[in-house]
């Protein structure tokens, strides 16, 4: 009997041996919508608004020594579901910010490099622009630059993410009703062309501010859009100073909440910079931007928790850094290693609260993100 047991071990051994030698021939392969997660997309709970927080770079490592370097809790903690999801893209297996904030904004795989068009180059519609089509409103705040690739890709379609003076003139006509992030300079002072798109902004029926006026001194006057440039290029590090997201999200909501009606709104809110630190392979600069976010997250859930019609979804795009907290860590020392400079393969964790929260947990693709959101607001 255990030499009979001893062969079987032996025969899985080979079979597994195999397995993971089978070289990975199609990186990617996209199941039907839905196939591989019972739970689906819709729900009894109709929320009126969303509330889609985004950390760049934010795997489970960087919410961890987040935590860890915050007496061991993180805001995430309120938030009462939890899924996976799988950061591919259309040509790669390892995703980078534009071809996985497609993927959320428009449902599809994309290559990287991909700004809210598919595989082909052609535009498909962004969430937010079915939002708009619905008379929501809709916002995007940012701590890169508003024409990066994650904010970019719900209001703008490109080829190719460093186009910025195209994407900056394509956001422009998306009618988005609050812009706060950097870039100013792609709007005001172009090489591309003579256009200053501040002016365009004014009269397409915008309020234009910058860093020079206090963000919280911007007044709620819903009878203008909202374009508020914290910075000409790209914003300043949090440990450097930088302090306006917390501000940003708690005067974006309020504006929304107020011009939206009934209609309700859509807005997407990026903690840009968590990714910057995992590219540097800055234990701090990971840790201070994760900080940044967090006060977001614990904002979010309590203006949701009051408003009681707003469903919150926080996730990343992917991993950033191939982050490890070391062994040697103790809880005053933490000791922490990269394996890159780029992104990584993991899945990514997604956190829900809210009416039509619970289609999100599971496992699924990252496009799946866009199904359920859609789903649960009924745009499908
Ligand atoms: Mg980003
Ligand atoms: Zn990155």
């Amino acid at each position: 009997m255990s030499k009979f047991i001893a062969t079987l071990a032996i025969i899985v051994l080979i079979i597994c041996a195999c397995k993971v030698r089978q070289p990975i021939t199609t990186p990617v392969s996209v199941p039907p919508a839905i196939a591989d997660n019972p739970i689906g997309n819709r729900s009894s709970h109709t929320p009126k608004n969303i509330i889609f927080l985004i950390g760049d770079g934010m795997g489970l490592t960087q919410i961890t020594l987040g935590m860890m370097e915050n007496n061991n809790y993180t805001s995430l903690e309120r938030y009462p579901v939890i899924g996976l999801h799988k950061p591919t893209a259309s040509n790669k297996l390892i995703t980078d910010s534009a071809a996985a904030a497609t993927a959320f904004a428009c449902g599809i795989k994309t290559y990287n490099g991909a700004i809210g068009v598919g595989p082909d180059s052609m535009a498909v519609k962004t969430i937010l622009e079915m939002a708009e089509d619905k008379s929501m409103a809709t916002g995007l705040v940012a701590t890169s630059t508003i024409i990066h690739a994650t904010p970019a890709s719900f209001a703008a379609h490109n080829k190719y993410r460093k186009n910025y003076e195209e994407i900056a003139a394509d956001m422009i006509d998306a009618d988005v009703d609050v812009l706060i992030g950097g870039g100013k300079k792609y709007f005001e002072r172009r090489e591309s062309d003579n256009q200053n798109l501040l002016t365009a902004l004014e009269e397409k029926n915008y309020y234009v501010s910058d860093f020079r006026e206090n963000i919280n001194d911007l007044s709620i006057d819903t009878s203008k859009n909202i374009a508020y440039f914290t910075a000409d290029t790209d914003p300043l590090q949090a440990m450097m100073g930088r302090d306006y997201l917390l501000p940003a999200t708690k005067f974006t909501l309020d504006y929304l909440k107020k011009k939206s009606g009934d209609n309700g709104f859509f807005t997407m809110i990026e903690g840009s910079q968590i990714d910057w630190g995992g590219h540097a392979n800055e234990h701090d600069y990971v840790v201070s931007e994760y900080l940044d976010f967090d006060p977001v997250i614990n904002y979010a859930y309590e203006w949701a928790k009051a408003d009681g019609e707003t469903l919150v979804v926080i996730t990343a795009d992917h991993e950033t850094g191939g982050l490890a907290i070391q062994p040697e860590s103790t809880p005053d020392s933490l000791v922490t290693a990269f394996t890159s400079t780029y992104h990584t393969g993991t899945m990514i964790p997604v956190f829900a609260f809210g009416p039509g929260s619970e289609v999100f947990s599971g496992i699924y693709e990252n496009t799946a993100i866009f199904d359920k959101m859609v789903g649960v607001l009924g745009m499908e």
